[in-house]
């Protein structure tokens, strides 16, 4: 089973997927030694052994993916299908600087910010996320990108949801988060689709580290990929 983003089945000469733990990515399909990082590779960059990295931007014809389990998979493309990049968005990537970074490749190639469209794929929703106050306060901002009220699963939920750890809980949208860094970097939120489906909540064939914790599993991770054609 795999997912498709409609901003970027609309461009032409583009093609790419958010796959689930037992899809196989495109052959020669390049993605780095993720680490939490900030760093952007271009795709030459990222064809080094074991190179270091949470992002791989390429003009070439080269597949490029990240792996996530809970995390962000973005997968960008200019309209003119001529550059694309896949980032990991965790937490620490995304307060680090990461979509900045991917952006700022685009600038280099010359890709106007308003040519771009982004596509965040499945990841861990506010259903499953709760994170402590501690946590939160890594974020002083006026419009934190959480609540303090579970929310019901996006989708009618298939599978169990982790049982709450705090009473005070707060409960943390990534994506949210991703799309309050993206509209300071001046893209519009019509550039940006994202996925409603939560990668802990809504189907095993999506691997989550949160859903591990609880009820174990052998797979946990799954690639995202996008490619010139
Ligand atoms: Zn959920």
């Amino acid at each position: 089973m795999s997912w498709t983003a409609n901003n970027l089945t609309g461009i032409a000469g583009i093609a790419h997927g958010f796959l689930g733990i037992d899809e196989a990515l495109p052959p020669g399909t390049l993605f780095c030694n993720q680490k939490h990082t900030a760093d952007v590779l271009d795709a030459a960059a990222a064809a080094a052994s074991c190179a270091v990295g949470d992002g791989v931007f390429t003009g070439e014809k080269t597949p490029v993916a990240v792996l996530t389990a809970d995390c962000l998979p973005v997968l960008i493309a200019s309209r003119d299908g001529q550059h694309v990049a896949a980032v990991h968005g965790g937490w620490k990537g995304l307060q680090a600087g990461i979509l900045d970074n991917a952006l700022a490749r685009f600038d280099q190639a010359g890709v106007d910010r308003g040519q771009l469209r982004i596509a965040i794929g499945p990841s861990i929703k506010p259903c499953c996320y709760e994170v402590s106050a501690e946590f939160a306060s890594l974020w002083p901002d006026c419009n934190p990108p959480w609540q303090h009220t579970r929310p019901a699963p996006t989708r009618p939920n298939a599978l169990p949801q982790p049982p709450a750890m705090n009473e005070d809980g707060l409960w943390f949208d990534l994506a949210a988060y991703a799309g309050l860094l993206l509209a300071h970097q001046d893209i519009d939120a019509q550039q940006v689709e994202v996925s409603d489906i939560c990668t802990c909540c809504h189907t095993q064939a999506l691997g989550s580290y949160r859903r591990r914790t609880h009820w174990p599993a052998a797979r946990t991770q799954q690639f995202s990929w996008i490619a010139r054609v």
